[in-house]
C-alpha cells in the first residue's frame, strides 16, 4: 500500500502517519524529518534547507524531488510506504507520478487531514517534540510527565525552531497557496480519503481506516 498524507502544518499528519506506519508495517517518509536530521548533522542539504524552513517557505522542488526519489529507492519502501509532507507542490506531485509510472505503479490513496486554522495555531505553538524518537507532545493538550523529558524514550523534548507564531502564519499561507490545490489534483483521480482531526485523533483515524476499507486497501 502506497499512501500520501496531506494536511496543513500542525494538522496531525506526523502523528497519524506514525500510527498507520506501526499498524500496517509501512515505511514512513517524512520530508520534514529528513531535512531536520540533515540540519542537525550539518550536511550541505541541511544548510540549504534551513534557510527556507526558518522562513516558513518551501525548500525548492529540485532539491526535494531528488531527495525523495533516493529515499523511495531504499529497500524498506518495497513493503509499502506513507509519504508525510510530500508532495507539497503540483510540480512535486507530477514528478512523483512520473517516478511511480516508471515502476508501473501509483499511489493507492491520499489521506486528507482536516483541521480548522484556529485549532492549528493553538496546537503548533504548544507542540514539543522528542529529539530522539520524534514523539509529539503539547504543553497545553498533552504535556510530558516530566518537563522536557520524553515519556516514551527519556529523550530531550524541545520546541521546533519553526513552531513560533510568525513562522506558523507563513507556513499556513504557503500551505494554502502551494499545497491545498493538491487536494483537487487527487480528488480528480478519485483517491482521496478524508479524516477530520478537529475532535480527536481516534475519530480521525477511524474515518481514515473506514475509507481505506471502502477502497479494499485494508
Ligand atoms: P509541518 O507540516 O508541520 O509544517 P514538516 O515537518 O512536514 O512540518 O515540514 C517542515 C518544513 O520543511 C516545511 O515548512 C518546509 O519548509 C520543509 N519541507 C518539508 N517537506 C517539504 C516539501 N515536500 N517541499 C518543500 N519543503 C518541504
Ligand atoms: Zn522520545
Amino acid at each position: 500500500m502506497k499512501l500520501i498524507i496531506l494536511g496543513a502544518p500542525g494538522s496531525g499528519k506526523g502523528t497519524t502517519a506514525t500510527v498507520l506506519r506501526e499498524k500496517y508495517s509501512l515505511a514512513h517518509i517524512s520530508t520534514g524529518d529528513i531535512f531536520r536530521s540533515n540540519i542537525k548533522n550539518g550536511t550541505p542539504l541541511g544548510l540549504e534547507a534551513k534557510s527556507y524552513i526558518d522562513k516558513g517557505a518551501l525548500v525548492p522542488d529540485s532539491v526535494t524531488i531528488s531527495m525523495v526519489e533516493d529515499r523511495l529507492a531504499q529497500d524498506d519502501c518495497a513493503k509499502g510506504y506513507i509519504l508525510d509532507g510530500f508532495p507539497r507542490t503540483l510540480a512535486q506531485a507530477e514528478a512523483l507520478d512520473e517516478m511511480l509510472a516508471k515502476q508501473n505503479t501509483s499511489i493507492d490513496a491520499v489521506l486528507s487531514i482536516v483541521v480548522d486554522d484556529e485549532t492549528i495555531k493553538d496546537r503548533v505553538s504548544g507542540r514539543r517534540v522528542c529529539e530522539k524518537c520524534g514523539a509529539s507532545f503539547n504543553v497545553k493538550f498533552k504535556p510530558t510527565k516530566i518537563e522536557g523529558v520524553c515519556d516514551i524514550c527519556g529523550g530531550n523534548v524541545v520546541q521546533r525552531a519553526d513552531d513560533n507564531e510568525a513562522t506558523v502564519a507563513a507556513r499556513l499561507e504557503t500551505y494554502y497557496k502551494n499545497t491545498s490545490p493538491l487536494i483537487d489534483f487527487y480528488e480528480k483521480k478519485g483517491i482521496i480519503v478524508e479524516g477530520d482531526n478537529n475532535e480527536s485523533s481516534d475519530v480521525c483515524l477511524s474515518q481514515i481506516e473506514n475509507g481505506l476499507k471502502a477502497k479494499g486497501l485494508i
